[in-house]
């Protein structure tokens, strides 16, 4: 049996404290991915951290200008079911109700997601083409940036000692349309192997602005930015579907893991890229 104590703070100012002055401390939320690294031995910290009791950490508000707060401890199921973001970001509803199943989505936390920093991870592919930014707070204060410089690798973040994720804040967006497509190589509850998000702004048929981020395929997700510039200014015919999924397929830079080789993941991208720009094209 492991023996560790369980601290519970019930302010997040109170669990930045704790965490900064214990350096054999750990933060928790949901444990489903931290658990797992304890009772395999990998990790096993002395203090835990139960962030689960901070209440106000788990609030999500919209406002027209300043767009979708969220906070660290809200549940990926919360976010999915949240009629805020069903109604301005239906697709981060979408990819949020891919994750896992019902049991990891109850409990899994969105700042457990991104802190985790797994590279196969459905939420974090989305949020970066939505240009999501993250809160870190710590006892000398808070500060902000882009998810995609918070996530520098597999399982590798900006977080310094003693902070934490506090929130999560997302840009107006309801001149964009989504969709999130995702493939995974075993069953349909399992990490994603490839997925794909596609966001457009379109104007009479003629594409303002194009979206793509692909996640799982390399160790961050990352946006497909000659892909989205060929879109610019066009009609999204099945032709330039089809010329934006091959450029997609060349331009990333996949890792064989378990989930599949670089080669395949490569042709997963182009397949999934033309199937969601013709979903979200409707051709
Ligand atoms: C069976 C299974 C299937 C899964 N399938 C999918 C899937 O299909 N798609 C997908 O995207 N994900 C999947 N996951 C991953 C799951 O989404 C993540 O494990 C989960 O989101 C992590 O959140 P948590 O709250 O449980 O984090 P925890 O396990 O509590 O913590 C994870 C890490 O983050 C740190 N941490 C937690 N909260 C904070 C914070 N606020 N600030 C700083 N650090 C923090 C912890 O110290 C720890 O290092 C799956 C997980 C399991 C177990």
């Amino acid at each position: 049996m492991r023996r560790f104590d369980l601290v519970e703070p019930t302010t997040l100012e109170e669990a930045c404290g704790l965490i900064a002055n214990n350096d054999d401390a750990k933060a928790i939320a949901g444990g489903t991915a931290l658990l797992t690294l304890i009772k395999h031995g990998i990790f096993v910290p002395k203090t835990l951290v139960n962030l689960k009791k901070i209440q106000a950490a788990s609030d999500i508000s919209y406002g027209a200008q300043t767009g979708l707060r969220i906070g660290a401890l809200t549940t990926i199921y919360d976010i999915e079911a949240s009629p805020l973001v069903r109604q301005h970001y239906a697709v981060l509803a979408e990819a949020c109700h891919v994750v896992a199943n019902i049991r990891i989505r109850n409990m899994a936390t969105i700042g457990g997601n991104l802190a985790h920093g797994d590279y196969q991870s459905d939420p974090p592919t989305v949020l970066v083409a939505l240009e999501a930014v993250v809160e870190l707070l710590s006892r000398t204060g808070m500060r902000r940036m882009k998810l995609s410089d918070f996530l520098k690798g597999s399982y590798e973040t900006a977080i310094e000692p003693g902070e934490l994720v506090s929130a999560l804040i997302l840009p107006p967006a309801d001149h964009l349309r989504g969709t999130y497509t995702k493939f995974t190589a075993g069953s349909s509850e399992e990490r994603p192997c490839v997925g794909i998000a596609a966001l457009a702004s379109m104007d009479e048929g003629v594409c303002v602005e194009l979206r793509l981020a692909v996640g799982a395929v390399s160790p961050k997700p990352v946006r497909l930015q000659s892909g989205e510039s060929m879109a610019r200014g066009e009609r999204l015919t099945q032709e330039l579907i089809e010329r934006i999924a091959q450029n997609a397929g060349r331009n990333v830079d996949p890792i064989d893991d378990l989930r599949g080789t670089a080669d395949y993941k490569r042709h997963l991208v182009h397949v999934l890229t033309r199937r969601a720009l013709s979903a979200l094209a409707g051709v």
